[in-house]
């Protein structure tokens, strides 16, 4: 199969609805297909989210680039992800940010993510897993913060990583169906913008879901 020609077809079909050339460029480079299971290859190019085991998935292309977009990024900035899952999202903001902080609560799932982004050359990441505390408080504040799982709320936890006029996209509401929030932090107040319906799988934690709830 022509990966190549598969993916600048995505692109330019991704293009109606993302503005930001830099985001559309960074997604032409990334080959999705390797951060697929091996039997799914074949569909890595459509713009739908996959199963990548153990109950996750990587997300669907036009989401993924619609959170970017959201995070506004010029190349200046540390950026932390939680849920590195396939560790697709994180070549993107790999490709747009400075550095790159991701969190991972899936051992096997982070394990494969790190090897795949060391084989793909990508040295600006750091992996951590996730602990009682959701992100990573150690190296904040952050410039823009990424959530690619579902929260029942915006968790206080997080808007405390993040530095005066960053950023943060959260899909948030029900553990079937969430709104993505785009949060930005002020000196004195959070300004809050609806960035449409998404489906997310659950975020799971302290502050957000407990793993057998359904
Ligand atoms: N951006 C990823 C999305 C993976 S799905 C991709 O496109 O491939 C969401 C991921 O969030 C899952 O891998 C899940 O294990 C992880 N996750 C859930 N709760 C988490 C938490 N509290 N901290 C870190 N990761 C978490």
């Amino acid at each position: 199969m022509d990966f190549r020609t598969e993916r600048a077809r995505l692109v330019a079909l991704l293009s109606g609805e993302i503005k930001d050339r830099k985001v559309l460029a960074a997604l032409a480079r990334i080959p999705r297909e390797a951060f697929v299971p091996p039997e799914l290859r074949c569909r890595a190019y459509y713009d739908r989210a996959l199963p990548i085991g153990r109950g996750q998935t990587i997300s669907q292309p036009l989401i993924v680039a619609m959170m970017t977009q959201a995070l506004t990024l010029t190349g200046q900035e540390k950026v932390l992800e939680i849920g590195t899952g396939s560790g697709y999202q994180t070549a993107l903001l790999a490709e747009l940010a400075t550095r790159v902080v991701t969190v991972e609560r899936v051992a096997e799932l982070a394990e494969r993510s790190r090897q795949l982004l060391r084989r793909l050359g990508y040295a600006n990441i750091d992996f951590h897993p996730a602990a009682e505390t959701l992100g990573w408080p150690d190296s904040a504040p952050y410039d823009a913060i990424i959530v690619t799982a579902a929260a029942p709320r915006v968790p206080d936890e997080l808007l405390a990583q993040l530095a005066p006029g960053g950023r943060i996209v959260i899909p948030v509401g029900t553990r079937y169906l969430q709104e993505l929030h785009k949060i930005t932090k002020h000196t004195d107040h959070y300004d809050t913008e609806y960035l449409g319906a998404c489906r997310f799988v659950a975020l799971i934690g302290k502050s957000a879901w407990e793993e057998q709830e359904v």
